[in-house]
């Protein structure tokens, strides 16, 4: 099947063929079509499915053929995004498929000069890509004006909920135009109660599509389960660097902290590497970045958050030098490797601390990852696990499974909601502090999700992401 069939512009598709991009991809092929009816949509496919240019593509389409007439320039589309770097990727794609449109957009996210923002706003935008804070930031100052939104599109809404963002996104929503047919997108890896709740209150008979999850579609991911006691980790992931001379490698902390301690090891011993976190500024996480893509950079150490949604090709190596907490954020984490269609190896120092951890992993993956006991770096069985330390908290009293530490808000019952550097930057203004509030959001009508037809690719999938009852009737 090719892009022509799909009912894109000649723009569109010229843009499409720069790219170099001959077919669409499962969730490209689902979800452009019932986004150019204009139907709500959610989604079951996370970032390497091809989702960005899957609901920008029609997005850049819907709103090129409905001009508005005159010279205003309301914003017309909304993308929130839960992290900086999904926004400019995101953005980066809104830019690239529209270039032959006569489209202009901009990216808003916290941690960098706001007036630039205000500048790029106050000339015209049809496009906003934004992280959630930064928004509202821009909504009290009365520097961006929501109330002509006619698509909004929820990207990684899971990441979203999980980083403690539900109340800006209802502030969001109760922003956006009431009386309006405006069309809902939402894209999520996975579907929990609460994204299923979200769904019902802001999608209107949605049409459900899926693509078949990563954890399914790990063939191409050699893995490999490496024991070995924790404070012999750093060594052995300087060894396995040098002497099997990986050149790009990401590789996984479980916090900020271990991650920067992690950098300032490697660089002695003499591996140049670059850590990425919510506490660094938007500058040091670009450089980074750049510095990695580019090979200037060997090693980059990263926290769940803040690897969420990097696009990097052709990963060729992914170390989890600690397991994740959740064990959705495993399948994340070793899908940054083996991308479109290339192989690619995910390896675990595992320290017996983290047994239980690697078994939940393997529940979820069904299947039991090969594990392999390297030479030299056997485990000391006479070492007793221990609990956890997730993080400064943790160390001074009682030790607490913690989802993710970059989330926005802090919470005492919710570690995950733990506010971070990076979402306090975002909230400088000091007018997006939350209260619980119930309020409904705008456009919300109590609205059931009421699914329209099955497209899944991925058959039993439905079950697991969307829950029974989401089933296609
Ligand atoms: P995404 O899942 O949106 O983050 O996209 C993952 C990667 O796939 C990006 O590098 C895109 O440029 C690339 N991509 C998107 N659509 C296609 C396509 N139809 N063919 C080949 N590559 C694609």
């Amino acid at each position: 099947m090719s892009f022509d069939s799909l009912g894109l512009s000649a723009e569109l598709l010229r843009a499409i063929n720069d790219q170099g991009y001959t077919e669409p991809t499962p969730i490209q092929r689902q979800a452009i079509p019932l986004i150019l009816e204009g139907k709500d949509v959610m989604a079951g496919a996370q970032t390497g499915t091809g989702k960005t240019a899957g609901f920008t593509l029609p997005l850049l389409q819907r709103l090129s053929d409905n001009p508005i007439q005159g010279s205003r320039r309301p914003v017309r589309a909304l993308v929130l995004t839960p992290t900086r770097e999904l926004a400019a990727q995101v953005g980066e794609s809104v830019a690239t498929y529209g270039r032959h449109l006569p489209m202009r957009s901009a990216v808003i996210f916290g941690g960098v000069k706001i007036n630039p923002q205000i500048e790029k706003l106050r000339q015209g935008v049809d496009i906003l890509v934004a992280t959630p804070g930064r928004l509202l930031d821009h909504a009290n100052q009365k520097t961006v004006n929501l109330s002509e939104i006619e698509i909004l599109v929820l990207d990684e809404a899971d990441r979203m909920l999980d980083m403690g963002f539900i109340h800006d996104i209802r502030k969001v929503l109760a922003l956006l135009p009431k009386n309006h047919a405006r069309q809902n997108l939402l894209f999520s890896a996975t579907f929990s109660n609460d994204i299923k709740q979200l769904a019902s209150r802001l999608l209107d008979h949605p049409e459900l599509i899926e693509v078949a999850r990563r954890n399914t579609t790990a063939e191409l991911i050699e893995q490999v389960v490496h024991p070995v006691d924790k404070n012999r980790k750093r060594e052995l992931l300087s060894h396995m660097i040098g002497s099997r001379n990986w050149r790009q490698v990401l590789v996984f902390t479980r916090t900020k902290h271990g991650a920067n301690r992690l950098v300032q090891q490697l660089d002695k011993d003499g591996l140049s590497a670059a850590a990425i976190h919510g506490n660094k500024s938007q500058g040091a996480r670009t450089r980074a970045l750049a510095g990695f893509k580019t090979g200037e950079v060997r090693i980059l150490v990263a926290t769940d958050i803040a690897a969420r949604g990097l696009d990097i090709d052709q990963l060729p190596h992914v170390v989890n030098y600690e397991l994740p907490n959740v064990p959705e954020d495993y399948v994340h984490r070793i899908g940054r490797t083996g991308r479109a269609g290339n192989e690619g190896e995910a390896v675990s120092l595992v320290c017996v601390d983290e047994h239980k951890l690697l078994r939940d992993i393997e529940r979820l993956m069904k299947r039991e990852i090969p594990s392999k006991v390297l030479e030299g770096y056997e485990p000391d069985p006479s070492i007793k696990a221990e609990p956890i330390q997730n993080g400064r908290n943790n160390g001074k009293g009682r030790p607490q499974p913690q989802r993710h530490t970059e989330g926005r808000h802090r919470s005492r019952t919710k570690p995950s909601a733990k506010k971070s550097a990076d979402a306090q930057q975002e909230t400088k203004s000091g007018n997006t502090t939350q209260k619980n509030t119930r309020r409904k959001p705008a456009g919300s009508q109590a609205k059931k999700p009421q699914p329209q037809r099955s497209r899944s690719g991925g058959g039993d999938e439905w079950g697991s992401l969307f829950g029974g009852s989401a089933r296609s009737k």
